[in-house]
């Protein structure tokens, strides 16, 4: 019976694709409507001169085992790329150059990140006693934990990096939920984290690891092959404008000529669509709906054709807001995985905005451009004068979503709307986690939840 069923999937991005093609593996008829002209939403690769670019994210980590089951299922269409071992070093800047981010206890004694002060405090870490404010902020959690130069030379530029988002606007609890737990479960992240070492894994747990992971040939092979899954003729693209109503016990959706009738409705799409999406909702439901803020990014892929031996071996560099510079980050992609740039160059992938610079947004491509260039020799210690090959702007202005107070109210009208609508199901960003790992694990979560109704 359950077969007949007609599900679908609003938003063809990393979760809707995810989400459908799990669907469609567990024996259900899905049908995706995306409103743009393409799939793969922020997942997108381009070839640009020799250079393999990505528009949106760069690497993900295999912290959800649904990841390794899902490239195992796609093994035939696109491969999973783990990040050669140079990825386990991390850039920070700091003065006038880049500094490794230690990555154990002995390693933060020396290193230049961090003042005397607390390197000590950073040893007493295990025996400070846990926070009691729920909504305690990233930045404040981890300055009473670790000291302020910790906050500074990690924190920052690590959820810069990840959240492009403001370490003391993001309540713990919300934006780094395991980190929370490490310290309200085990007193401390290193209690914590050597606890959870010791703890007995089944083998599927196993598959879960810090690894860095990409698609052989960029993200876009990895869109390919969920869209080949699903098959191209039950993907409807340019659904522009599209509006979702109660139909009796199913529901209807129009939009321009175009007509369908589903018995169950995924939406993957973020939280600003849904008020357009979903007009049948309270007024108070769409506003707690649609109050989460999107950070604006500007991310460029940056092409050398001859690195002249200046050769960056590392995941890539942070740079902490205290350094007043323009650019949030570069990641080092052609360090990291094969066939990213032609024989003898490199490729990077600059960020810039962020929610504490939207005003980047509308500088021009020459201003970026410029502030590429100048970096090149300033902080990447290429050869004076060195000007990017190659080099691709991408404008983001509402690229990832911070988690912050208002997330509660989220979450619980959207545990209102589901039960209210027990064949809606609210997915994609708007909750459970901003990164690729969390994306396919809520996909795959959403779509097994429904199989089993
Ligand atoms: C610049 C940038 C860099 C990133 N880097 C990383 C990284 O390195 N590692 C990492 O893990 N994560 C990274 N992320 C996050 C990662 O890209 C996202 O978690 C993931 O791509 C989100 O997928 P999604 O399907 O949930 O959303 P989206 O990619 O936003 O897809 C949503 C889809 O829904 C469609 N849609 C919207 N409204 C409607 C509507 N009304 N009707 C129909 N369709 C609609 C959109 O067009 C889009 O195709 C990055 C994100 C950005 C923006």
């Amino acid at each position: 019976m359950q077969q007949t069923r007609e599900i679908i999937v609003i938003g063809a991005g990393l979760t809707g694709l995810t989400c459908a093609r799990q669907l469609k593996k567990n024996g259900h008829d899905v049908e995706v409507l995306e409103k743009t002209g393409r799939i793969g939403g922020f997942m997108q690769t381009i070839e640009a001169d020799g250079f393999v670019m990505e528009e949106g994210p760069s690497t993900g980590t295999i912290k959800h085992p649904e990841v390794a089951e899902l490239f195992d299922d796609l093994a035939d269409a696109c491969q999973l790329e783990e990040a050669h071992k140079s990825s386990k070093c991390r850039l920070i800047w700091k003065g006038n150059q880049f500094h490794a981010l230690p990555s154990n206890p002995v390693g933060a004694i020396f290193t230049p990140l961090f003042t005397l002060k607390d390197k000590f405090r950073i040893l007493g870490e295990p025996w400070r006693k846990p926070g009691t404010n729920p909504n305690e902020s990233v930045g404040a959690l981890a300055e009473r934990r670790l000291g302020k130069s910790f906050v500074d030379y990690a924190v920052d530029p690590f959820l810069s990096g990840v959240y492009a988002g403001d370490p003391y606007k993001l309540p713990t609890r919300l934006a780094l939920p395991k980190l929370y737990n490490l310290e309200q479960t085990y007193g401390g992240f290193i209690r914590g984290s050597i606890a959870l070492s010791k703890k007995q894994k089944t083998e599927r747990e196993k598959r879960a690891t810090k690894a860095v992971f990409s698609t052989r040939g960029g993200f876009g092979n990895l869109v390919q092959a969920l869209g080949n899954a699903i098959g191209s003729e039950r993907i409807s693209l340019n659904c522009d404008g599209l509006t979702i109503t109660p139909f009796g016990n199913k529901w209807k959706l129009t939009w321009g000529e175009e007509e369908r009738i589903a018995d169950e409705i995924i939406t993957t799409c973020p939280s600003y669509e849904l008020p357009k999406l979903l007009p049948f909702l309270s007024e108070e439901q769409t506003k707690n709906l649609d109050n989460l803020y999107y950070a604006p990014v500007i991310e460029i892929g940056v092409g050398i054709r001859d690195t002249k031996g200046t050769d960056w071996k590392a995941f890539g560099g942070l740079v902490p807001s205290k350094e007043k510079q323009q650019i949030l980050g570069i990641l080092m992609p052609s360090a990291c995985f094969a066939n990213r740039a032609p024989e003898g160059g490199a490729n990077f992938a600059y960020f810039l905005g962020g929610a504490r610079h939207t005003e980047y947004l509308e500088k021009s491509d020459e201003e970026l451009t410029q502030i590429v260039n100048e970096s090149l020799h300033r902080m990447l210690k290429f050869p004076e004068g060195t000007k990017a090959d190659v080099i691709r702007i991408f404008r983001h202005a509402r690229a990832i979503p911070q988690y912050m107070e208002e997330t509660d109210t989220r979450l619980g009208t959207i545990q209102e709307v589901e039960t209210q609508y027990p064949s809606l199901h609210i997915a994609g960003n708007i909750r459970d986690g901003i990164g690729m790992g969390d994306r396919i694990k809520q996909a795959v979560d959403v779509a097994n939840s429904i199989s089993k109704r």
